[in-house]
């Protein structure tokens, strides 16, 4: 439910983990603990574990936009300060590709004023396009609704 959000998270650069099905609530919230993590949930059952004191946070059912306001309320998040850092798919922070990443990547699309950006995990390339132009749009949305 809250994948989108996550990657929008990881998207400002924020280390943020997506649970995938099949974890149990006490296991997420104890990896939470162990990792200096908060948990975010749409599950109200959830503070029914001791584990879930300080650090859940019940989210209502919502669009991504207005989860986002209520985390940028809560957190007083910055969505543009290190945004674009983390590989949206694992979370992993981001490195300038080297020549030999760039090499990989079709050549008319690499600009001089834009960096290339490379998942030392898996591999991706980030670059400006289109879909970054819309994910950066939109947490320039959130970041200016912030005051
Ligand atoms: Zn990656």
């Amino acid at each position: 439910m809250l994948g989108r959000l996550c990657r929008y998270l990881r998207a400002a650069g924020y280390d943020a983990v997506c649970a995938s099905g099949g974890r149990r609530d006490g296991e997420l919230l104890r990896q939470c603990h162990d990792e200096g993590r908060y948990f975010l949930t749409q599950d109200q059952l959830v503070h029914e574990h001791k584990a879930a004191r300080n650090i859940a946070l019940i989210l209502p059912q919502g669009d991504t936009d207005r989860l986002a306001a209520l985390l940028t309320a809560h957190f007083q998040l910055d969505w543009l300060g290190r945004a674009f850092t983390r590989c949206l798919v694992d979370n992993t922070p981001l490195l300038a590709a080297d020549d030999a990443a760039k090499a990989k990547f079709p050549q008319d699309a690499i600009r001089p004023d834009e960096p290339l950006r490379v998942c030392p995990a898996c591999g991706r390339v980030y670059w400006q396009g289109s879909h970054y132009k819309r994910m950066h749009a939109r947490l320039a949305r959130w970041q200016a609704a912030r005051f």
